[in-house]
């Protein structure tokens, strides 16, 4: 059995519809993306994405009652809604563990009920928590939340020998973060491709285009942060920025729905 059993629940950026027509709300054919989400063996969620749910229980029928945790990137709405939140709260039988940057808590308006349900764990970068038999290290992510006093977090997950690392928002890696990554050795990396092949856009100090991901996975090999047999998977894709001809090398295009062992 494999030691991660990933799903993804939701592969598109902010501007992918948050409520897709009832045409579309079922298709696991690549031809809509949610916006971004995974669960992790069944029992670990990261974002409560607003569609999340509802592709996790209606159109996947994944047994969610043994969720214990949900581990949050940031707040900006495609990655975070309380509908989504009080969803899988309803599906947990126990409380459930909740993560997230220290300094984003405020800016979620918990309701009495949701925190009454919930664990709630506060994040500091670079500190280390655990969750099961699994081990996070959040990292501070280069993605801006305007509003609020959070930092973004990218994880790594390690358990029984593996790791990977999901990165969803941000751009090009912090200098902190990436002095971390360098003494890691990963077996995939999930790295965010919001924007398509261009090589001009405004919001690269936020996102990354292909080009830079490019660069960043030749850095990656370069430093042997993914082990040998590593993969690059990406996701977090826009649905105005990219195109039906693009070619990704050796890396993995992720889509709503499909699933990766570790
Ligand atoms: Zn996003
Ligand atoms: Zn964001």
């Amino acid at each position: 059995m494999a030691v991660f059993e990933l799903v993804f629940l939701g592969t598109g950026a902010a501007d992918w519809p948050l409520r897709p027509g009832a045409d579309v709300r079922y298709d696991v054919n690549g031809v809509i993306r949610r916006t971004s989400s995974l669960l992790i063996n069944g029992k670990y969620l990261i974002d409560p994405a607003p569609e999340s749910w509802f592709f996790a229980k209606k159109v996947l029928k994944l047994d969610l009652s043994g969720l214990k945790g949900i581990f949050l990137t940031h707040s900006h709405k495609d990655h975070f809604t309380n509908k989504a939140l009080d969803s899988f709260l309803g599906e947990a039988k126990g409380k459930v563990g909740f993560y997230c940057h220290e300094g984003t808590i405020p800016w979620l308006k918990l309701t009495q009920e949701e925190q009454e349900r919930m664990n709630i764990h506060p994040l500091k970068i670079g500190k280390r928590v655990k969750a099961g038999d699994m081990t996070i290290l959040p990292l501070g992510a280069n993605h801006e939340v305007s509003r609020t006093q959070e930092t973004a977090l990218h994880y790594i997950f390690s358990r029984e020998g593996k790791s990977f690392f999901y990165g969803c928002d941000g751009a090009w890696f912090l200098a902190q973060t990436w002095s971390v990554l360098q003494k890691q050795k990963l077996d995939v990396m999930i790295l965010e491709a919001t924007v398509g092949n261009m090589r001009a856009n405004y919001r690269i100090a936020s996102h990354n285009t292909l080009p830079m991901v490019e660069l960043l996975v030749a850095s990656i090999e370069e430093c042997g942060i993914l082990k040998e047999d590593g993969r690059v998977v990406l996701s977090h894709m826009a649905r105005e920025l990219h195109s039906p001809e693009e070619e990704y090398g050796n890396m993995i295009a992720a889509y709503d729905g499909m699933k990766l062992e570790i």
